[in-house]
């Protein structure tokens, strides 16, 4: 008989920030990941000889307490370009974002006065806005039903911060909220360029338009965890990969052991409690909790024998929408692309942001809605060998394109083995318009699909975010309501992946949270 105290299922990041902080607190975690590296979604894809692209272009950003804890600031070496992100208009123009406000504000006077003179205000409105609700991501959300009194003491705290915003504010958070994130930018800028950019950031990984109500709500969000406005651009030496190795070390280093290779198939469930997990191999391994890093749909409806569910909450988590609409395309480049309107190459280190109006995001999400690939995508492009040469052959170059929207089941029952090749095709040919000769440049070329990612990442429905993220399925109601405290039905089994509050990209943000909750039942129940 194997024996571990915890188990936590998948080696994403979030499983390693988990398994770190309960080695940190005396605890033995056992991770289990099922690839043959640890680290998910945060990976590197060596997809032709020489070249490695990014999974993920950019970091959530990691919370700043995880990568002091984990000491990450010495063993990754962090690349923060400047600019971080250049928007490329369709007359030839670009807007470039840099970490500087003032160089920012410069090149937005260039398409409008009006906006440059608005976009301080808006700059300071999300800071504020976005120290608010920095607070709701740090915290567990409520017990909606029986609140103990810690956490009625937390939400006088939390209704004193939202007081303390001011009416202006105040009204201003509830209004947003629910409203399209589209309609938020216009109370700011006249630009069309400049409202795609920023309202961009309220679609990223969603089933959701510009003009999708709630987009304002994610749009928010995404503002709290990352403020600068269209978002940073805060990569790693070396790829993804190379920020994995360092958070599965950190969490060795303090205590945790970790597997690969090692997939995991079935909770073992005693008298409604997780008591271990049985292997793919069929080999069993107890402990006395086990926590999942999987997607909310695959932990209940893969890892759990349904007969321990109850009928209603598993009918939730069926609902619960995990639909992807996010594909991959990198491509080796025998040299550097001239993107229009881009004079200096040291301008392309950050994101290239290519849907130049609200009308080209929404046309693209309205596609996808069919079931069909939009005519023009949008694309949130990176060169990161710009930055880290080490990622192409000498003197080429890796192009990394996260495009949306993306369907991931296809209209008229195609597959997408019959689409892969039209999908690259439209890529390339958006790209091509934005920078003239691409095309003369690719060597090769990856196509990940929505159905790739959710074969090779384990994601349901190839949903970057374990679960989209929509004011339906935020906080108090991630994954589902009355189980959005990383608990779950079964006593000893706990979430701490993206599927959880507050969710997002590669932030830690949920496995924060998740441990520093496990740490306390797991202690109370021994
Ligand atoms: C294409 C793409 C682009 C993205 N772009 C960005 C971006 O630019 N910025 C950003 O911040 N975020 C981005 N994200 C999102 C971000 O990468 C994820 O939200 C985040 O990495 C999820 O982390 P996680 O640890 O919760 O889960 P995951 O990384 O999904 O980890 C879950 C782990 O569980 C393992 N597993 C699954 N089943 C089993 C099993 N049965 N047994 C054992 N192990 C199992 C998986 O192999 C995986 O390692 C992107 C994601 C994708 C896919």
């Amino acid at each position: 008989m194997n024996v571990a105290d915890i188990i936590i299922v998948g080696g994403g990041h979030n499983g390693l920030v988990t398994a770190f902080y309960l080695a940190r607190a005396g605890f033995k975690p056992l991770v289990l990941e099922a690839r043959t590296v640890a680290g998910g979604c945060v990976a590197n894809e060596a997809f032709a000889p020489g070249f490695v692209a990014p999974l993920a272009n950019a970091l959530g950003p990691l919370r700043p307490s995880i990568v002091r804890d984990m000491g990450l600031a010495r063993t990754v070496g962090f690349i923060q370009p400047d600019p971080r992100l250049v928007a490329l208009n369709t007359d030839g123009r670009a807007l470039v974002f840099s970490t500087d406000q003032t160089r920012t504000i410069e090149s937005i006077r260039a398409f409008s006065a009006n906006d440059a003179s608005r976009y301080p205000e808006f700059c300071d409105t999300m800071e504020r806005l976005g120290r608010f609700l920095g607070t709701l991501l740090e915290m567990t959300p409520p017990d909606i039903d029986e609140p103990a009194a810690g956490e009625m003491w937390g939400l006088l705290q939390t209704g004193r911060k939202f007081r303390s915003l001011g009416k202006n504010d105040a009204f201003r958070l509830l209004r947003w909220g629910p409203m399209a994130a589209a309609d938020l930018v216009a109370e700011f800028f006249q630009t069309d360029l400049l409202q795609a950019t920023i309202a961009a950031r309220g679609v990223f990984g969603t089933a959701q338009g510009p003009w999708s109500a709630g987009s304002g709500a994610v749009l928010l969000l995404n503002s709290a965890a990352d403020r600068a406005p269209g978002g940073s651009s805060l990569s790693v030496k070396g790829g993804p990969a190379a920020l994995a190795a360092a958070l599965a070390d950190a969490a060795q280093r303090a205590g945790a052991e970790i597997r690969t290779a090692s997939p995991v198939a079935r909770v073992i469930v005693r008298d409604g409690r997780a008591s271990g997990v049985v292997m793919r191999d069929g080999t069993e391994i107890t402990a006395r909790a086990v926590i999942s890093n999987l997607d909310p749909r695959r932990t209940f409806l893969d890892l759990v024998d349904p007969i321990e569910l109850d009928p209603g909450f598993l009918q939730k988590i069926r609902n619960y929408r995990s639909r992807g609409t996010v594909a991959k395309v990198h491509l080796a480049l025998r040299g550097l692309p001239t993107f229009t309107g881009v004079a200096n190459p040291a301008d392309l280190h950050g994101r290239i942001h290519i849907a130049p109006g609200i009308d080209y995001l929404e046309r693209s999400f309205d596609a996808s809605k069919y079931g069909e690939i939009p005519a023009e995508p949008y694309l949130d492009v990176t060169i990161p060998s710009l930055s880290d040469p080490s990622l192409a052959p000498v003197g080429q170059h890796v192009l990394s394109a996260h495009v949306q929207f993306i369907p991931y089941r296809l209209a008229r029952n195609e597959s997408w083995e019959q689409r892969r090749g039209a999908l690259a095709q439209t890529v390339v040919a958006t790209l091509e318009r934005f920078a003239p000769g691409i095309e003369s440049l690719i060597e090769d070329a990856q196509v990940l699909t929505p159905v790739d990612l959710e074969a090779q990442y384990g994601l349901s429905g190839g949903q970057i975010y374990h679960g989209e993220p929509a004011l339906d399925q935020l906080f108090t109601m991630r994954p589902i309501l009355g189980y959005a405290r990383y608990d779950t039905p079964i006593e000893g089994l706990y979430l701490c992946g993206s599927g959880t509050h507050p969710g997002g990209g590669i932030t830690g943000a949920s496995s924060q949270n998740a441990a520093r909750d496990i740490k306390k039942h797991v202690a109370r129940s021994a």
